[in-house]
């Protein structure tokens, strides 16, 4: 086995023992790999070993990767930072996006997502600990940003996304991953369909688990130290 597939397996049996602490189904926490710094090399191994959902901060960086591995039957998440100029490329190459946090973007994603491809899948990204110069809509405002872009054609929302500021312990991250999943919940009772609450990266993933998360995004436990 290569270094990235026991890595992954050992990822999934941190995720398998979390859902059984916890009570969550088997089956209940899909695996985003956050490859992001890593070059198509290191996806392609890791989808050697079974890994279908790769997720990318930058990009440039991932447009370049997605075009070089698109032999490969494999679904594109963008979980950075989205600029109005970069929106087209957005639309064009990933499958979904974590971070709308403004209508505005979520409009020109729509504008812009080709006819040719499914619905661009969508999360909106809260920033559920206040950090005042962090991305993400306050959660306050969050209601009226899902329904704004759950009407939006060429956009199908499934669900809110969180970066929390890294927690001391355990309890204190499931406090934080709470505020999260009581939003999620909100949501849903207004008539939101959502299935998707993104939250716990390779720190964090067992308390993410542990408050509801359906989709742990994991870099570092899998790829290894960025350079
Ligand atoms: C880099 C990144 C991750 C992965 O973080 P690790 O600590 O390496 O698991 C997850 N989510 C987002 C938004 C990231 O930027």
């Amino acid at each position: 086995m290569t270094k990235i597939s026991t890595q992954l397996s050992a990822v999934h049996e941190r995720i398998r023992a979390a859902c059984q602490a916890h009570d969550r189904p088997d089956g209940a926490v899909a695996l985003l790999a956050v490859s992001k710094t890593f070059g198509a090399d290191a996806v392609q191994e890791a989808f050697e070993a079974g890994q279908i959902e790769f997720g990318e901060n930058y990009i440039q960086e991932a447009v370049e990767k997605i075009t070089t591995l698109q032999h490969l039957p494999l679904v594109w998440h963008c979980i950075g930072p989205i600029q109005s100029n970069k929106t087209r490329l957005v639309a064009e190459h990933f499958d979904w996006v974590h971070t709308v946090d403004r209508l505005k973007i979520a409009q020109r994603l729509s504008e812009q997502r080709p006819p040719a491809l499914p619905p661009l899948q969508v999360c909106i990204q809260v920033n559920v600990d206040g950090g005042p110069t962090k991305s993400g809509v306050p959660p306050e405002d969050a209601l009226a940003l899902a329904q704004a872009v759950a009407g939006l054609p060429r956009l199908r929302l499934r669900g809110l996304m969180c970066i929390p500021e890294p927690a001391p312990d355990f309890d204190a991250a499931c406090q934080v991953f709470k505020r999260a999943k009581d939003l999620f919940e909100t949501l849903k009772a207004q008539g939101l369909k959502l299935d998707t609450l993104s939250i716990g990266m390779s720190a964090d993933l067992e308390a993410a688990i542990a408050s509801g998360s359906t989709l742990v995004r994991v870099g570092t436990a899998i790829f290894g130290a960025r350079h």
